[in-house]
């Protein structure tokens, strides 16, 4: 089981998510929100192989933490994954949009000096600024785009970009999310869950959730749900090896 995209740190008992997390064999990419809240969020998953942290800087707190970009570029060579990063188009964040761009264009400045990185990203009512973004910079590296909300014609350039995609049971109960599902590449697709922020059944989603976007995967690629989970491992082994 796989959940690329869950903010461990921010459940009520983020030791006991962890445990559960290991009891389950779920290969989690645990993800931040703030470089200060990397170092602390990693030592939830000491002894846990299957549990990476990743280095971030939210959009929607952009414009709070850019001081801490410093803290970012000193952390960023010890690192594989990074996230989450990005940029959000919401009304409630637009008045800081030039900081969450700046953020944004200088994380992934930073990536590609670095020589590339797997990120993961946010790109809520943003997917043409965020493609845009990733286009400028090649060398940032491989670009998952978490719970992808945008049209289906930025979703083809997302495709033609080399863009991958991580989806879970919220964004799948959606008629549009299955839609866009639908022209994802099979072989650039992960789960997740994105808890606790996202909700499932009318409450938080914890990390084993995103196992509930195999099923739904399962109908919309016409493939016994066996099959979609080995290709699921297949696209996270690809991707782990990528950039080595
Ligand atoms: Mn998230």
């Amino acid at each position: 089981m796989i959940d690329f995209h869950a903010h461990l740190d921010l459940y009520p008992d983020p030791n006991t998510t962890v445990r559960e997390c290991v009891a389950r064999n779920i290969y989690v990419l645990s993800v931040t929100t703030t470089p200060s809240a990397w170092a602390g969020t990693a030592a939830l998953t000491t002894g846990a192989p299957r549990i990476r942290t990743a280095l971030g800087l939210h959009p929607q707190i952009a414009h709070e933490r850019k001081g801490e970009l410093p803290l970012f570029e000193q952390l960023l060579p010890r690192m594989r994954y990074v996230g989450e990063i990005g940029l959000d188009g919401g009304p409630e964040y637009r008045r800081h949009w030039p900081d969450q761009e700046q953020v944004f264009s200088r994380v992934l400045e930073l990536c590609a000096r670095a020589g590339g990185r797997i990120m993961t990203i946010h790109s809520r009512r943003a997917a043409t600024p965020v493609l845009d973004a990733l286009q400028a910079r090649p060398g940032a590296g491989i670009a998952i785009l978490h719970w992808f909300s945008g049209t289906q014609k930025e979703l083809s350039r997302a495709v033609d970009l080399g863009c991958w995609f991580s989806t879970g049971p919220a964004m799948l109960a959606g008629e549009k999310g299955r839609s866009l599902v639908m022209k994802m590449p099979r072989d650039r697709v992960l789960t997740e869950s994105d808890g606790p922020f996202a909700q499932v059944d009318g409450r938080a989603a914890w990390p084993w959730d995103a196992d509930r976007a195999v099923e739904t995967l399962a109908q919309i690629w016409s493939q016994p749900v066996n099959e979609v989970r080995r290709q699921l491992l297949d696209n996270l082994r690809r991707l782990t090896k990528s950039l080595a």
